[in-house]
């Protein structure tokens, strides 16, 4: 696989493959005779990135990212953007991270001010939480977590995503390691 990169901008921070950085023509070193290419960002078309090192997978973190999933093929399909998914992952100091699907910034998840780069609200953002003490601490999840019920539930979930997929995102939650069995709870 090809070297994983961050773009250096900080308001950009793209994470990605070199595979997938932009060709462009660099003007400076245009001439008539020959055309020089650089590799930008594709996202702000910066030349100056950092290489990154591969992401830590454990089991726990594949937990994680396969909760991540389920939420993503359901009803407003929260993580998914036209079929990137948000993925978590460790450093070798186990920390967590998660890389947003829509910014492709990668975000560090202990970090208590603003999440620059996260292109969701505070509900998602507690969820991300939630799965980022379960990577680091093994603490499950209830079964609570998963597009919630407002007080009175024919007002519909928090999520917004209906009746029907919040019950059927939540049944497939329900299967996965990371959520707390309702025998465990
Ligand atoms: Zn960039």
């Amino acid at each position: 696989m090809k070297q994983r990169i961050e773009c250096s901008r900080r308001y950009c921070r793209w994470t990605g493959r070199e595979s997938e950085l932009s060709k462009v023509l660099d003007h400076k070193h245009a001439s008539r005779s020959f055309k020089v290419y650089n590799r930008v960002c594709p996202k702000c078309g910066c030349d100056s990135y950092y290489d990154l090192p591969e992401p830590i997978i454990t089991e726990r973190v594949e937990h994680a990212n396969a909760l991540i999933k389920v939420i993503s093929e359901h009803g407003r399909k929260f993580f998914d953007y036209k079929g990137t998914i948000a993925t978590l992952e460790l450093d070798k100091n186990g920390k967590v991270w998660v890389v947003d699907e829509y910014t492709k910034a990668r975000v560090y998840t202990h970090y208590q001010g603003s999440w620059r780069g996260f292109n969701h609200g505070g509900t998602l953002r507690e969820l991300v939480c939630a799965m980022r003490d379960y990577i680091v601490k093994g603490k499950q999840l209830s079964i609570e977590w998963i597009a919630p019920n407002r007080w009175n539930p024919e007002n519909g979930d928090i999520w917004g995503y209906g009746i029907e997929a919040a019950a059927a995102v939540s049944a497939a939650a329900a299967q996965l390691p990371i959520i707390k069995s309702k025998e465990a709870a």
